[in-house]
């Protein structure tokens, strides 16, 4: 939003002036909107960026126009892909009999770097959350549906939401819906990080790691 003082500012400057303020403006009206980004955060950025030759700004720019145009979300389990279904969903040697329930497509990332699972995901988009307006129907939960119920023969659904309030809400949400489809259902183990330390954990984290425990192999 422009400030009082630029656009009065403007009617002294030349047009061209007028233009430039704008477009620095405008750049930080939409950086702004970026998630962690605030108003100070988009200024130094924005006045970065003007320090830059062109061609960086341009292939800056490029780079967010080939984002928008290109990737798509996969037709089958909603991760971003230039191709349909995504490089995971089209890959044979991956147990296609367990599905993970991820709220956004970059959580996959965080659990393909583990190296520990080859099942597939499902993307639901979001969590739920009933004071930011969001219920069911805005997340994938019909096409997970639908991929239970399309001959695919799935054994297991790992649900790995976030282990926040929406999160956890969102888990049980899932866990009832999958309640009588004839699939094994599971959520991921809560607790207390590796390198943490048990004096500092909250309650809840200690209470979900007693929750989660297991047996000690001998
Ligand atoms: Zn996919």
């Amino acid at each position: 939003m422009r400030s009082a003082r630029s656009l009065e500012g403007c009617r002294y400057r030349s047009s061209f002036h007028c233009k430039s303020v704008s477009a620095i403006e405008d750049l930080i009206g939409e950086l702004t909107k970026l998630p962690g980004i605030g108003p100070k955060t988009a200024t130094r950025l924005t006045y970065y960026l003007l320090k830059q030759s062109n061609e960086r700004a341009d292939r800056l720019a490029k780079a967010v126009s080939a984002v928008a145009e290109q990737i798509k979300p996969c037709d089958m389990c909603g991760n971003f892909t230039e191709t349909s279904p995504c490089a995971i969903c089209a890959d044979p040697r991956r147990d296609s009999g367990v599905v993970c329930v991820v709220e956004e497509a970059s959580d996959i990332g965080a659990i393909e770097r583990t190296g520990e699972y080859d099942g597939l995901y499902h993307v639901l988009g979001g969590h739920l959350s009933p004071l930011d307006g969001v219920g069911p129907d805005d997340l994938r939960l019909d096409s997970l549906l639908t991929r239970l119920g399309n001959g695919v023969d799935v054994r297991e659904v790992i649900i790995a939401t976030n282990p926040s309030m929406e999160g956890e809400a969102t888990a049980t949400y899932v866990g009832r819906l999958l309640a009588d489809k004839g699939v094994r259902v599971t959520r991921i183990a809560l607790g207390l990080p590796v390198g943490g330390d048990l004096e500092y954990a909250d309650g809840v984290t200690i209470a979900q790691a007693i929750l989660a425990r297991r047996e000690v192999p001998n």
